[in-house]
């Protein structure tokens, strides 16, 4: 079965890059039937951001993941946070330390900081030179007596074979002769990454693992552990770098800033997931798609591993606000996810102007013609707040003197009931009807004008009756027109 696993250090906030690779394993599992499970990776307690969990949850669940296990939801690897398994962790390394892969080191801090003074000195990468591989049972039974500070260590003795990633292809890396053998217990009794990252991919029976390309040079290393327990190792695949569409790197201003930015500045998760996917491959956009955001179900039946890209992903940033406009005109088109629009624009008119205004224009329908009317020319639901659409949703109320008799205004309201209110047809309505009663054209506009939007300038009259619609104009008019 495919399991595959999101596993974040809890020291931050979601950003661009975890979310792509939390995508990326969840769109591979649900395009196998597969399961996904998310693992808090907290065995650095130095890091640790308080809160983090909770929000990454948050985060992953707006992004539409479903997290089949994890912290909070539960399954049957529990519990998925590191700092909760150590003795899992502890039992791993006992049995390393039995078939001598792994080994005791007491080397002191000091004679540690030696060692990358000389290397530096030397102009070569430190690394450890493997000293206590060679100490006595004698020895070790002593220091241990002696209550010496120790770490334990993994042997880099097998030889480590190429590895196929998934997305790169063969990888050749000689990690033994780059570097010394990798703490695997750290002498607080806390698990490396290393070391907690494949212990716990075996026992959750993790099958695929898709991570950042900065983690492919450790996998070599990984898979020698896998070796050294016997155990088979899952299959990898690494995710280029996400980069800017000149090649530079996400900037804290572009990019590389929390989810839920994106969130309040009010984009859609799938107009988020449409665009870094499309940077990043995955899937081939169905001819005519142009202009179709996927949902990720959609993604997923279309997810096809072979298709991801290992060159960086270049970020178009101007592309999200279109994808976001596209997600708009989507959940337009759907019912169920249409009234939920409507929703959120009352609750964002009301947020913004219910303080100051009690004549606030909601209706249902009004709002739903407002939402059609704006969708291929707004990027979020809040642009439809902006002080240049205030017309939309607020009822003017002062009173307009005109010239106008009760007849006068019964037969315009009753010409506006006829009209198709399409802003030439309403042009044409509304100059014969200045020429049917004698009034100056230009004078009764700038009456309707207020009595329609309480602004003394904006776009033309008869376009802004069209925008609001043949209900809330002809209220308007008749509340206002005296
Ligand atoms: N905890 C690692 C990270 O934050 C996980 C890397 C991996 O997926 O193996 O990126």
């Amino acid at each position: 079965a495919v399991r595959v696993r999101f596993a974040p250090s809890p020291t931050g906030f979601l950003h661009l890059g975890g979310l792509r690779t939390a995508l990326y394993n969840y769109l591979y599992a649900k395009s196998q039937n597969g399961q996904f499970i998310l693992r808090i990776e907290d065995t650095d307690q130095t890091r640790l951001v308080p809160g983090a969990t909770e929000q990454l949850i948050t985060d992953l669940k707006w992004s539409g993941i479903k997290i089949d296990e994890g912290p909070g939801i539960g399954g049957k690897h529990e519990p998925y946070l590191q700092s909760q398994r150590l003795s899992l962790y502890n039992n791993a390394m006992k049995k390393l330390l039995e078939n001598g892969t792994a080994y005791y080191c007491f080397c002191t801090e000091k004679r540690l900081e030696l060692l990358r003074k000389e290397a530096t000195r030397a102009r070569e990468v430190p690394k450890y030179d493997n000293k206590c591989r060679s100490l006595t049972p004698v020895q070790i039974a002593k220091n241990l007596g002696k209550n010496l500070p120790f770490c334990v260590r993994f042997k880099l003795s097998y030889h480590a074979d190429p590895f196929k990633d998934l997305v790169y292809g063969d990888i050749s890396y000689n990690v033994s002769e780059n570097e010394g053998d990798p703490v695997i217990i750290k002498s607080d009794g806390f698990p490396t990454y290393h070391f907690a990252n494949v212990v716990d991919d075996h026992f959750m029976g993790i099958s695929h693992v898709f991570r950042g390309v900065e983690w492919q040079i450790s996998t070599t290393k990984h898979i020698l552990l896998y070796k050294a327990f016997n155990w088979t190792p899952p299959q990898f695949g690494h995710l280029p770098l996400l980069v800017n569409s000149d090649g530079t790197k996400l900037s804290k201003r572009q990019g590389d800033i929390h989810i839920s930015q994106y969130r309040d500045r009010g984009i859609f998760p799938e107009a988020l997931a449409n665009f870094v996917m499309g940077a990043g491959g995955g899937f081939n956009r169905k001819p005519g798609d142009n202009n179709h955001i996927y949902t990720l179900s959609e993604l997923a039946e279309m997810f096809d591993v072979s298709r991801l890209n290992s060159h960086p992903s270049r970020l178009n940033h101007d592309l999200l606000n279109d994808f976001n406009r596209m997600e708009i005109q989507r959940r337009i088109d759907n019912k169920e996810a249409c009234e939920k629009l409507v929703k959120e624009v009352s609750e964002l008119v009301l947020s913004k102007y219910s303080q100051n205004y009690s004549n606030l224009d909601l209706d249902e329908s009004h709002v739903k013609n407002i939402l059609s009317w704006s969708s291929n020319r707004i990027c979020t639901l809040k642009d439809l707040v902006d002080a240049k659409l205030s017309f939309l949703w607020i009822r003017p109320t002062v009173a307009i003197l005109s010239d106008l008799t009760e007849e006068n205004l019964q037969d315009l309201l009753c010409e506006l009931e006829e009209s198709t209110f399409h802003k030439d047809d309403l042009n044409v309505l509304l100059k014969n009807y200045a020429e049917k009663n004698n009034f100056k054209f230009s004078k009764m506009m700038k009456t309707f004008r207020s009595a329609i939007s309480g602004l003394k300038e904006g776009p033309g009259v008869a376009e802004m009756m069209e925008i609001l619609g043949k209900q809330v104009s002809i209220n308007r008019l008749k509340e206002n027109l005296k």
